[in-house]
């Protein structure tokens, strides 16, 4: 499954189909035009796919496979089970060793969102591209025995952070040191894993693999899958799933996952027992590819399979989408999960199946920043810090696809501490905000090891810091062509970029 999945249920309002791209946490029905924000955020939800393929096909292709192997065999009962899958989704920020290997690595492309909402080939492509050209590069200085410069080697220096002007003997920790950039570098990617949710010895892992076609995703309902055929129960505890999702065969110095999405998915099978030469097996086939994966499987695996039910699960619900202060919509994309009322300005954020409240500063423009701006909304994260009581964190709030220019973004402004002042004059925001306080805080975690260098990575919790406050503040980015601007270290950010 290398792309994006759909959500297949009703419109509570008016209950015609509603469908929607997993992931998102605000829709409109295209039929009442309902705002709705989808609920279950951070729980573990379940949904199951439909089985394409019914008993009497399913009996004929496990007999035609089983003929063209190896002859003639009886059926003695077809069963359908929908199995469950674990589904990790989220976004992967990580410090990795920069030691050039001597055989170069894969080219890992996936870390672009495969199947984005509104996808642009064509920025996919140039995204790839810039990876390419990137590895390329890289390969030709490889090749000429130079080393890999840090991304900051490559952008002109706007702001000298003070922490650089101090000696390099010995520092005292009493605050972030500059990241030792020739020993680690940073890597961004798209998580997508999905893995068997239950122990089938003899059966192998079987993975649902890349399809060609979107598989739809249905709230799991007991009853609606108990009619079709049975149910097995997830074995897998939730957080032994997270840690195994987790797992990369890389050699990660340090990385931090935000917005991670855990879904428990039961997948269609039929099992057909069958008995050829006095001897009884089991046939799997996926009954949505309609393919038989697996010929020869003891019939242990059925009393498996048979063994543990599910529990009830967990779905996604619905309400309304409007500003509890005012009542007026919210504007919205899919991803969002801070929303900002254009009537009255209050800002709201997901939290259960509620929307509370967040309040916000907005920074000044800071003087002769008179060039059309965009505000973009960014936690400021206040921490004590080794012996510095006050630092800041500044951490993106908003969505965008080149997850290392957030990083990029964060580190260096974590890196600058900027003074800026607060404005007074009425604002009313113009978007929302994909990254809450506790998305914040894990980027701090990953910002502050990366300002420390590969020491802070290697023993995250020697020299941790502890969260004041969070406020959610609007920075003025300059629009500069087709990028925005941040106002203090001068990053870019191509607007293209933005979804
Ligand atoms: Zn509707
Ligand atoms: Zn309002």
């Amino acid at each position: 499954m290398n792309s994006r999945l759909t959500v297949s249920t009703e419109c509570p309002t008016c209950g015609a189909p509603l469908d929607f791209t997993e992931g998102s946490h605000a829709i409109q029905c295209g039929h009442c035009r309902s705002r709705l924000l989808v609920t279950g955020r951070k729980q573990l939800l379940s949904y199951f796919i439909s089985p394409k393929l019914d008993v009497h096909r399913a009996v004929a292709k496990a007999l035609v496979a089983q003929k063209e192997a190896e002859g003639e065999c009886r059926v003695i009962a077809p069963q359908l089970y929908f199995i469950p899958y674990y589904r990790l989704t989220g976004h992967d920020f990580i410090w990795e060793r920069a030691a050039p290997k001597p055989k170069g690595e894969p080219i890992d492309l996936s870390g672009f969102p495969p199947d984005p909402p509104q996808a642009d080939l064509g920025e996919t492509l140039q995204a790839a591209s810039e990876v390419l050209s990137g590895v390329w590069e890289f390969g030709k200085r490889l090749y000429r025995g130079e080393r890999e410069p840090s991304p900051e080697a490559e952008e002109p220096p706007k702001v000298a952070p003070p922490q650089s002007k101090r000696p390099a003997v010995a520092p005292p920790r009493s605050g972030p040191e500059p990241i030792e950039e020739d020993e680690v570098t940073f890597r961004d990617r798209y998580v997508e894993k999905n893995f068997i949710a239950c122990d089938l010895k003899g059966w192998g892992s079987y993975s649902l693999g890349v399809r060609p076609a979107v598989l739809r995703l249905e709230l799991f309902r007991k009853e609606a899958l108990e009619a079709q055929g049975r149910i097995v129960g997830a074995t897998l505890s939730s957080e032994e799933a997270l840690r195994q999702g987790m797992k990369g065969a890389e050699p990660v110095l340090y990385r931090q996952v935000l917005g991670q999405v855990l879904s428990l998915i039961y997948f269609p099978f039929w099992v057909i027992r069958v008995q050829r030469s006095g001897e009884e097996r089991l046939i799997f086939l996926d009954a949505v590819s309609e393919r038989v994966i697996q010929r020869d499987a003891p019939v242990s695996l059925q009393e498996m399979l048979d063994r543990s039910a599910a529990a009830d699960a967990t779905t996604i619900g619905f309400r309304p989408l409007a500003c509890p202060n005012c009542g007026w919509d919210l504007p919205f994309t899919p991803e969002d999960i801070l929303f900002f009322c254009t009537s009255c300005a209050r800002g709201w954020q997901i939290r259960g199946s509620d929307l509370s409240e967040i309040p916000y500063e907005v920074a000044a423009l800071l003087p002769g920043g008179e060039t059309p701006t965009r505000h973009l909304p960014m936690w400021v994260l206040h921490a004590e810090v080794d012996r510095n009581p006050s630092f800041r964190f500044f951490l993106p709030a908003f969505r965008y696809r080149r997850l290392k220019l957030l990083g990029d973004l964060a580190r260096r402004l974590s890196k600058a501490q900027p003074a800026y002042t607060v404005s007074a004059e009425s604002f009313v925001p113009s978007q929302g905000g994909c990254y809450d306080q506790e998305d914040a805080a894990l980027l701090a975690r990953f910002t502050w090891a990366g300002l420390q260098g590969k020491r802070g990575m290697d023993d995250p919790e020697e020299n941790p810091f502890s969260v004041r406050r969070a406020t959610l503040t609007w920075f003025p980015f300059q629009v500069e062509g087709n990028g925005l601007r941040d106002p203090f270290v001068g990053i870019n950010l191509p607007q293209n970029l933005f979804v």
